[in-house]
């Protein structure tokens, strides 16, 4: 099957991902995209989300928080804000981000930072998504 070389890094991290790949579904500011091998070139920004990653043996999740997905015709790259693969995410953590993010736009506070919060809770609910738990 053919092949497509995915890299993701993070300013933090550096490299956390680097494979040949047979298909990526990963979301971007415009919706939904399916990167196979060959693809056109693309430049995208991508958003909070549980990034699907079909290989050789089955399909792996990866966690974006956002960033930026360079595509040409031989590999994806992703500079990411960050990334996490399952092992990685610290689930009461991420519950934790989500119910506060939750609880700040329940109370609609005068000074509420309502991008910030939104963002926040789907970093929080994409976490979740990549670790299989269930949305509280
Ligand atoms: P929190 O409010 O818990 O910090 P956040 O969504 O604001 O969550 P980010 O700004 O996305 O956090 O990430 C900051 C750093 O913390 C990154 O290096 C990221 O990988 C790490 N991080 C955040 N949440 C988790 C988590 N639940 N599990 C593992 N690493 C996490």
């Amino acid at each position: 099957m053919a092949t497509i070389l995915l890299e993701v890094a993070t300013p933090d991290k550096g490299e956390v991902y680097s494979k040949d790949i047979n298909m990526l579904i990963t979301r971007s500011i415009c919706g939904e995209l399916g990167i196979l091998p060959k693809h056109a070139n693309l430049l995208t920004e991508l958003i909070p989300h549980a990034m699907r990653i079909k290989e050789t043996g089955g399909e792996t999740k990866l966690f974006i928080s956002g960033g930026f997905m360079e595509v040409t015709p031989e590999k994806i790259t992703i500079l990411a804000d960050a990334a996490e693969a399952p092992d990685d995410i610290d689930v009461e953590r991420a519950k934790s981000a989500y119910k506060r993010a939750e609880e700040r736009l329940a109370k609609k506070d005068s000074d509420l930072d309502i991008d910030r919060a939104e963002a926040a809770l789907a970093r929080a609910k994409a976490r979740l998504l990549v670790k299989g738990v269930p949305i509280p």
